[in-house]
């Protein structure tokens, strides 16, 4: 395509995902907040609510990046439970590790560089795994919600956060168009990288769509599974119980 991000192979795409995040880490909370107007806090808010997490869990934030979800999981799990921030990227891990202690959010964190496709984690840890806004940026998605399936305990949930497919036709426009020409130029302006939020608004259009997710999360042996859409289907919110 015009974007030139079309037709990268596995191993390319891994590299190029990596040069994106290393590029965006540092203004990444600022961009998040302008690019979704603030929004993402509400996405982020029903993701923690639907989560059920409470005293004593043991969460896995994978593609955790700054640690929105962190933070608040923290809270939840208290001084019995233990919340795990893995990202495969050190410089979005180090940014998330650094802002979550400065504001005192320690002594039940962990930090893991880790890539989403090969936890390295024992079988039956978790009692809930959330992964917001990181499964689009993951090369072989059912890998990855395999071993996802693989790390947590019977009975446990899997909240995938993630943009999706707009049911309007006319909000799918006014969409198409914020992603594709303001994005950029805001990344650009804000960030002083077009080509980064050029690749982020890509990844969002190839990402599979409410159906097909939920169908791969059935594949990967998940069950109950069922989704919610937000903002008119913008973003949704898959879950799925390890049986
Ligand atoms: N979860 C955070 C949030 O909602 O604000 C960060 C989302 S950020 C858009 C996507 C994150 O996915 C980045 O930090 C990136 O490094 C991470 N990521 C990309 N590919 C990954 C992989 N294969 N395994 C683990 N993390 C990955």
């Amino acid at each position: 395509t015009h974007f030139g991000y079309k037709d990268v192979k596995p191993d390319e795409k891994e590299k190029m995902v990596a040069g994106v995040f290393h590029s965006v880490a540092d203004s990444y909370d600022v961009m998040n907040d302008l690019m979704s107007m603030g929004v993402h806090r509400l996405w982020k808010r029903f993701t923690i609510e639907l989560s059920a997490v409470r005293k004593g869990h043991q969460v896995l934030d994978i593609a955790g990046g700054t640690g929105d979800l962190t933070k608040q999981f923290s809270r939840l799990v208290g001084d019995t439970g233990r919340v795990v921030l893995a990202d495969i990227n050190e410089s979005m891990l180090r940014v998330g590790r650094d802002r979550l202690i400065d504001q005192g959010i320690v002594g039940n964190v962990e930090y893991v560089q880790a890539n989403a496709e090969c936890l390295p984690f024992p079988e039956n840890t978790f009692d809930c795994i959330t992964i917001a806004f990181g499964l689009r940026n993951v090369t072989d998605k059912a890998e990855a919600l395999r071993s996802m399936c693989r790390v947590l305990k019977p009975g446990g949930r899997l909240l995938v956060l993630e943009f999706s497919k707009t049911n309007n036709p006319l909000l799918t426009k006014v969409y198409d168009t914020y992603s594709f020409s303001l994005l950029p130029a805001m990344g650009k302006l804000v960030a002083g990288d077009s080509e980064s939020y050029r690749y982020l608004a890509e990844s969002i259009r190839k990402h599979p769509d409410q159906k097909t997710l939920e169908a791969m999360m059935k594949e990967a042996g998940f069950v109950n599974t069922t989704y919610h859409n937000m903002t008119g289907g913008i973003v949704a919110l898959h879950k799925g119980i390890k049986p």
